[in-house]
């Protein structure tokens, strides 16, 4: 039984190609389109606030999206001094985790709009991101009203900008599904959709000491949040970086046994072979890791290609990307949108630079003047161990193998320490076996792309410093969020 996924139904999503449901989506969203939205802590006490800031729209600097209120150390005392867990009976919490499910889908329109100013998602992006949240509210509905086990108390949830919804409403949802309390800190550039979320989840029915918001600084809310010794876990998706800040911080000052769930970064290969197929491993490579302006921890960073295809199928994939639409993510023809800042445009514009005047730079493509944007890039590698960290944006590295050299290449991603995921074309199966017992990932995905892990089907999360597990919209992923050894047992 353990092996098998429970059975769910995904949210249905919206399909772009079907001219109604386009029309349908576009409508809904235009509605939006000048939507002015606030965000600022959300509190089962008095909220007292600190500065306002405004957010902006990372594909238009001048496109003022909302403000936010910022938390103040008081806020943080008095969300965690009101937070109580959530003493209903699972099925309860249950029913108002569905209802939230059907709320977000309500207001689907007003979500792809909101991170499609907010975060930069592309229409394909922003579907994508509604449907894992409604997805992840159900299934931890469901996998909470399996549990025996009680919850922990309160949890401290750090999300990222990357899906400000998806991550955001997973992290809570799964700590609300097993009784918790939760106090949510979204990422400091994506403060508006959270605050949406909640208000929604409150409308649900999840009451407000389960449930508090504080958007704000991480050295204010997030060091707090992770430092203190009435905080029962802490749920964080971000950098590996920060994990090992907030580990140490647990460490000295929490419970010795409260959880750190977390899922961080990955330096994510491909392998692909003479025997792929060309069409489909292009395609596929393009779109792991160039969607999302490679925004993804699962996006492929690293390219291994059998050096006997290797100058056909470069070729081939420069055709490929330059057919992509890079610019206003709200637009239906665009690929690759806004990375999210300032300073992560500087970031990537660096890496990509300093291959440049090494002459490993192999393209780039056209980069828009406004906004932060990067144009997609290639650059060479002689392999993985020279990537000295996680580029966070539109840019690919490539390097060739021999047939008998794929181990190698094997090991230098394993011993990268990170695995997260891991694509491989091939048509040969014994390759397929063989690679699935030497790479060390969360994820491996075999001819197809290696991002958009569906919950329920594709649980996802990674190894070494790429996550401490459990999966996220995977069956164990709830249960962690309660204390299975202080209960008694009864039999
Ligand atoms: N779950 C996402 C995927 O499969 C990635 C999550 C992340 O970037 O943190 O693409």
């Amino acid at each position: 039984r353990a092996l098998f996924q429970p059975e769910r139904e995904n949210s249905r999503g919206w399909d772009l190609t079907a001219v109604d449901q386009l029309a349908e989506f576009d409508a809904g969203r235009n509605a939006y389109r000048e939507g002015h939205w606030s965000a600022g802590p959300i509190l089962a006490g008095e909220a007292e606030g600190e500065e306002t800031l405004r957010v902006t729209n990372p594909a238009d600097p001048a496109d003022v999206v909302g403000e936010v209120v910022m938390s103040s150390k008081a806020d943080v005392e008095t969300a965690i001094s009101h937070a109580r867990r959530w003493q209903a009976p699972a099925s309860t919490r249950g029913a108002a985790l569905r209802k939230a499910a059907d709320l977000y889908e309500e207001h689907a329109h007003e979500f792809f709009a909101l991170v499609a100013r907010e975060a930069g998602k592309t229409p394909k992006d922003a579907i994508a991101e509604l449907r894992e949240a409604v997805d992840f509210l159900r299934y931890y509905a469901a996998r909470g009203e399996e549990l025996k086990d009680p919850a922990r108390g309160t949890f401290a949830c750090i999300s990222p900008w990357n899906f400000p919804l998806a991550i955001f409403t997973g992290q809570v949802a799964a700590a609300l599904a097993a009784g918790n309390a939760v106090i949510a800190k979204p990422a400091e550039s994506t403060p508006l959709v959270a605050a949406l979320g909640v208000r929604l989840m409150h409308e649900a029915g999840v009451p407000r000491e389960a449930l508090q918001l504080l958007p704000g600084a991480g050295r204010v809310v997030g060091a707090a949040i992770t430092s203190d010794p009435r905080i029962a876990g802490v749920c964080f998706t971000g950098s590996t970086e920060t994990a090992i800040g907030i580990d140490r911080a647990m460490a000295a000052n929490m419970d010795p046994t409260a959880p750190l769930i977390a899922e961080t970064g990955g330096l994510n290969a491909m392998i692909v072979d003479s025997t792929a197929l060309p069409e489909q491993a292009v395609r596929d490579i393009v779109n792991s890791a160039f969607q999302s302006a490679g925004q993804r921890c699962s996006a492929l960073r690293m390219l291994y290609l059998q050096e006997d295809i290797a100058e056909r199928f470069l070729e081939m994939l420069k055709g490929a990307a330059e057919e992509m639409g890079i610019g206003d993510p709200w637009a239906h023809s665009t690929d690759v949108g806004p990375v999210i800042d300032a300073r992560a445009e500087k970031g990537i514009v660096d890496h990509v630079e300093k291959a440049r005047a090494e002459g490993r730079l192999m393209w780039q493509l056209e980069t828009p003047e406004k906004g932060f944007y990067v144009g997609p890039a290639l650059i060479r590698l002689n392999g993985i161990e020279e990537l000295e960290r996680e580029i966070f944006g539109p840019v690919l590295h490539v390097a060739t193998f021999k047939s008998h050299e794929i181990d190698d290449v094997i090991d230098a991603v394993n011993a990268t320490g990170y695995g997260l995921t891991f694509g491989l074309h091939t048509r040969i199966d014994e390759r397929v076996e063989h690679v699935t017992r030497r790479v060390h990932v969360g994820n491996l995905y075999v001819n197809r792309n290696q991002i958009g892990a569906i919950v329920g089907s594709q649980p996802f999360g990674g190894e070494g410093l790429s996550g401490t597990g459990p999966k996220a919209g995977g069956p164990r992923y709830v249960a962690r969020f309660t204390e299975p050894t202080r209960i008694p047992s009864l039999a």
